[in-house]
């Protein structure tokens, strides 16, 4: 049992302003594995006085020595990389390869790649004007559970580089990678107030950060009903908010594209993380000519995502995060069913020769039409819809025809082809046949998927000010 009785505020490790506690429960086993504090208002309040207060130094420290803080994190954090993915799995249940991969090394990376970005921060001159580029303040972080540490980094990483000072709200399904991460804060002795981590809940911590007026940035991963609160908290005092929200992305198979990768590809994307992933492909878009060969190849395909124990098996897919998660994507199946889709593989039921853990398995479904509420709604689980459509508008039509905009892919033998529909879809980011990942690139929503960009250049940028210094005409 792991017991974090103290948050980090002040460049100390301090008792929380209550008692309350949060317990963290391992989704393989659904024991209890760890305690930590249910932080409050008070905590966030002084959480958020010392930022403020570090604010000024931080911001006027040369962008070098801040680049070299990033390094000696990451640094800290790598020495301690196999104890991080172990834990990360033991709060999420994502498989051991899995988290070591992308829930530690990718997080990793990303810091590495912020510590070098130090060419973002040029001025500009326009006509007799120079434009400088400023820390917008303390940024209140928030973030979910799906990829705790990665969505973590790619705030505060760039936003201390940046020169803001930050609070961090981690989820509190999965607060123990951040405790980590500010114990690795207080090892390499980064200035009192700079990061700051108060675990709580979202409608005492978040709120009221949200609603502090000494915040001026909300940066928010997490669902889209949660961002909208936090949005309309923040209106009160003019706050920026950056939202990451949810998604329900196509995939768009052309009738020219190679079906056997496209499906493979389709199929890895969703099901990766359980499903818990919110630029998910959780619509297969396939021509009503390849439909019968889609539905046989990807149940075939499927037979491959073996669910199991996250820890010592050869588990492509682990638990949901919590007994909530798991019953709400079996609510999903059986809408699914009743509404009238096929249910082509998988089910609700707890997968065969799992007593316990939060499990689901990888479910596809055929024959859904665009307005099922499988078509609609995230699940955030590992469910599959495949929509047959009969010409390219249609696609199109289909694969935009959602409150979401987080991200799409295109398929077809055309390259030229495949970026122009590209063009056409209306999401932050397209994959053309399998497009790499790519961590540089910027990461973001159309619509109701959020606003404002993660990832490279475009993830620093959220945290300026730019300001315009007028000289007279010379
Ligand atoms: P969630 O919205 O329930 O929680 C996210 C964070 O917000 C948590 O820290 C939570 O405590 C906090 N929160 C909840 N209610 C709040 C409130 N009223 N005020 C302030 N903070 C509040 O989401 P979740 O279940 O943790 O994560 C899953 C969701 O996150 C999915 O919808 C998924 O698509 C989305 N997500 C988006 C991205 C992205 O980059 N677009 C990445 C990962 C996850």
């Amino acid at each position: 049992m792991i017991i974090r009785d103290r948050l980090y505020i002040d460049g100390q490790w301090v008792t929380a302003a209550g008692q309350k506690t949060l317990q963290v429960v391992n989704p393989a086993t659904e024991e209890v594995i760890a305690e930590v504090p249910a932080g409050s208002a008070p905590d966030a309040a002084a959480a958020v006085r010392a930022a403020r207060a570090a604010f000024a130094d931080w911001a006027a420290a040369p962008l070098e020595e801040r680049a070299a803080w990033l390094k000696k994190l990451a640094a800290g954090l790598q020495a301690r990389a196999e104890e991080l993915a172990t834990l990360i799995t033991a709060e999420l249940g994502m498989p051991l390869d899995l988290s070591r991969s992308i829930q530690t090394d990718m997080p990793l990376d990303i810091i590495e790649g912020y510590a070098d970005m130090l060419d973002c921060f040029q001025d500009e001159h326009i006509d007799s004007a120079v434009v400088v580029r400023e820390p917008v303040g303390v940024v209140a972080c928030i973030t979910p559970w799906n990829y705790p540490l990665l969505q973590i980094v790619l705030k505060v990483a760039p936003a201390l580089l940046a020169g803001c000072t930050v609070v961090l709200k981690p989820s509190e399904l999965t607060p123990l990678d951040a405790f980590l991460l500010a114990d690795v804060v207080a090892e390499v002795g980064l200035p009192a107030g700079v990061f700051n981590l108060v675990s709580g809940s979202g409608e005492e911590v978040g709120e009221a950060l949200a609603r502090h007026p000494e915040v001026d940035m909300i940066s928010f991963t997490g669902s889209t009903r949660a961002g909208r609160r936090v949005s309309e908290l923040g209106a009160a005092t003019i706050k920026r908010v950056a939202l990451e929200l949810g998604g329900k992305s196509p995939a768009l198979v052309l009738d020219d594209a190679d079906l056997s990768a496209a499906i493979e590809a389709t199929l890895d994307n969703c099901f990766i993380n359980s499903g818990q992933t919110c630029d998910a492909m959780t619509r297969l878009l396939v021509p009503e000519a390849l439909y019968e060969r889609t539905v046989a190849m990807a149940t075939e395909k499927a037979k491959a995502y073996t669910v199991a124990d996250p820890v010592g098996s050869k588990a492509k897919l682990g638990p949901l995060v919590s007994a909530r998660q798991q019953q709400r994507v079996r609510d999903y199946i059986q809408k699914g069913i009743e509404e009238g889709a096929e249910l082509l593989c998988g089910g609700g039921e707890q997968p065969a020769g799992l007593k316990r853990g939060y499990y689901v398995q990888p479910t596809i479904f055929g024959g859904v039409t665009p307005e099922m509420t499988i078509a609609r709604e995230e699940i955030f689980g590992p469910v599959l819809s495949i929509i047959s459509y009969k010409d390219e508008e249609e696609a199109v039509r289909i694969a935009n025809d959602t409150d979401y905009g987080l991200a799409a892919a295109v398929w077809s033998a055309d390259e030229q082809r495949a970026h122009a529909v590209a063009r056409r879809l209306r999401a932050g980011q397209v994959a053309v046949n399998g497009g790499a990942d790519n961590l540089i690139a910027p990461f973001g929503g159309y619509k109701q998927s959020g606003n404002g960009r993660e990832m490279g250049r475009y993830g620093l940028e959220e945290f300026f000010e730019i300001k315009a210094i007028l000289s007279p005409q010379k």
